[in-house]
């Protein structure tokens, strides 16, 4: 049994409010051997001692786990007897990747995981910014060693390329916040030291990018800088492209746009990694795919290579078919849903016609109706107003001459979350006003919050902030009216379904309102009853009507965006059709862009 046991160092008080409790617990210690011990400090100059837990001894017992008060240990069981040793190993206690994926030249890989399980140091290592250690975390790694680490493989040619500077590489990273840190200057500044000067009008054009040109990089908005970004990893010339988390900030448009560019560049011998978790982006783009599992933040395995087709459906499946692994209990499934008539449900609340105009841009809103137990999906292009609108309904803008004269009580959820400063999440959730039950059964049960309620608030990733955010707006107290804006934003797959059904418990079991603006369109169709469309020039104008049911309202949003779905028999995830082929020529005629059932 491979056995892997990771310590959070930073997060061990040993000595402060921890007196090594985990070595005075585990039983292989008691019985006299050094199973977890303390590093020496002879000099008595370490400010903290943590830990050092010997897998080898280790005989998997959780008590230490247990009984850790800061939650900082994990102690796992590889879900196989993995023969080789890892590829990456970023400490004794720390966590661990298995196996790379194959680049294939002429085509686009996609990786699809859960967040904290390698796919963001895969890409490093490929793109040649990591050099593998293959486990041994006290030496650096060198290309001759994990040459011949990968011979007999196609990784092998590629590592030996690497080394030789023979293969050149063009990366985008998941965080772009730093671009205008690093490049100091505008757009077209960046976008010219790309080696591509001839497809730089038509890059720009499809991104949509060529009005923002000369404006400096500083002054972008994310979706702004994220097509940035894509343009300039695509004008690079390259044998290998890699793109992480390429859609994060971008509209349903924006997101068709940027996988056209993307599929531009996989021609010839040119290959494309690719990491995203918006599972129609990643099954239009992709060629294969690797799943990539294990356990959050201690060890991940990546998978053989996969048509995309299966591997999209093994990970929902969470079964890996060819290794006989399953790595989640619960298979995620896509019910196609008939859409009930909701006018038979209560109306729960109102709001009149809004008028809002601010620095050349105007939204106009009908007046609508929110029904009970109901969630209703807003879609619509960036800067179309679906933020000012929700605002409006959260009472925090004013519409245009009046007061709003909204009667009921909302729990809002903003866009951009900002997490308070020195304290933990833990205590974040005691200072809410929240139904308790509600949070324990319905919640926190789909989210596992309180895994992370020792971490600090200030320090949770974007997808964590993102969980908790979301968690305590569901379960606010005196609140008729829950409103979440992009709840999938930096969330993994897994976790936008388990936000998904966590809503619709939420609004089920309390017979509230839930009203979701979100881009990733499974995500809508997981979770909504009703749709509300946003339409308008982007900047300039914004018209949204009373939310439609679901079909009508989905038909009309791709009906704008000239793209028809098709349900797949074995999971029921709606899945875009090849533009022009049979089923989307067929589809189109029948003015039935979504739903074939
Ligand atoms: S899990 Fe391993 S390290 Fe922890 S108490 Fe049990 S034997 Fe000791
Ligand atoms: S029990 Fe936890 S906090 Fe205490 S020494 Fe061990 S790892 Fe550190």
């Amino acid at each position: 049994m491979v056995r892997v046991a990771v310590l959070e160092n930073d997060r061990c008080v040993n000595g402060e409010s921890c007196s090594f409790v985990c070595g005075n617990v585990c039983p292989v210690n008691r019985a006299g051997k050094e199973c977890i011990t303390l590093p020496e400090d002879r000099d008595n100059s370490a400010k903290r001692l943590v830990p050092i837990i010997s897998e080898e001894l280790c005989i998997g017992c959780n008590i230490c786990v247990q009984k850790c008060p800061v939650d900082c240990i994990y102690i796992e069981n590889l879900v196989q007897e993995l023969k080789e040793s890892p590829v990456q190993r970023f400490g004794e206690n720390a966590f661990r990747i298995y196996r790379l994926p194959a680049v294939k030249g002429g085509g686009v890989t996609g990786l699809i995981g859960r967040n904290g399980i390698g796919k963001s140091t895969i890409l490093k290592i490929l793109a040649g910014q990591i050099i593998p250690n293959l486990g041994d975390w006290k030496k650096k790694g060198d290309y001759d060693s994990v040459i011949s680490f990968f011979r007999g493989k196609e990784l092998q040619n590629y590592f030996g390329a690497l080394k030789e500077g023979g293969t050149k590489v063009s990366y985008k990273p998941q965080n772009i916040t730093d671009i205008p840190k690093v490049f100091k200057g505008n757009v077209k500044g960046l976008l010219e030291k790309a080696a591509r000067p001839e497809k730089l009008s038509e890059i720009s054009r499809e991104l949509n990018i060529e009005k923002i040109l000369g404006r400096d990089l500083s002054a972008l908005s994310g979706g702004e800088l994220q097509r940035v970004a894509i343009a300039a990893c695509a004008l690079r010339e390259a044998d290998f492209y890699a793109f992480d988390e390429p859609t994060s900030y971008l509209d349903v448009r924006e997101r068709l746009n940027c996988a056209h560019v993307i599929r531009s560049v996989a021609q010839g011998e040119r290959g494309v990694v690719l990491i995203e978790h918006d599972l129609a982006v990643l099954d239009y783009l992709s060629d294969y795919i690797h799943l990539l599992y294990g356990k959050k933040g201690v060890y991940g395995i990546v998978s053989n290579p996969k048509s995309t087709r299966n591997g999209i459906n093994e990970f929902l499946e969470g079964y890996v078919h060819d290794e006989n692994v399953r790595f989640r209990r619960e298979e995620l499934r896509f019910e196609v849903k008939p859409s009930a008539d909701y006018r038979k449900k209560k109306v729960a609340a109102t709001y009149p016609a809004m008028e809002k105009s601010f620095s050349g841009f105007s939204l106009h809103v009908d007046e609508g109706d929110l029904r009970e137990a109901e969630v209703i999906g807003v879609l619509g292009p960036n800067g179309t107003g679906k933020t000012t609108f929700v605002k409006m309904l959260a009472g925090l803008e004013s519409p245009d001459g009046k007061k709003s004269g909204l009667d009921f009580k909302v729990s809002y959820k903003p866009q951009y979350l900002v997490a308070q400063p020195g304290i933990t999440v833990g205590e974040f959730l005691d200072s809410q006003n929240i139904d308790k039950s509600l949070y324990r059964n319905e919640v926190d049960r789909r989210l596992s919050i309180t895994e992370l309620q020792h971490h600090r608030l200030d320090e949770l990733s974007g997808g964590e902030l993102q969980k908790v955010a979301v968690g305590v707006c569901l379960s606010r107290l005196d609140s008729d009216v829950i409103l979440l804006d992009e709840p999938s934003a930096f969330v993994d797959v897994e976790d936008r379904l388990n936000i998904a059904n966590a809503i619709r418990s939420v609004v089920d079991s309390k017979r509230k309102v839930a009203m979701v603006v979100d881009h990733d369109l499974l995500f809508q169709d997981y979770v909504s009853d009703r749709l509300m469309v946003f339409e308008g020039e982007p900047s300039v104008k914004g018209v949204c009507h009373n939310a439609l049911p679901m079909r009508e309202g989905m038909n009309l949003f791709l009906k704008g965006l000239g793209i028809t779905y098709r349900r797949d028999g074995q999971t029921g995830r709606p899945r875009i059709n090849k533009a022009g082929s049979q089923m989307d020529e067929d589809q189109k005629k029948k003015g039935e862009y979504y739903y074939t059932v």
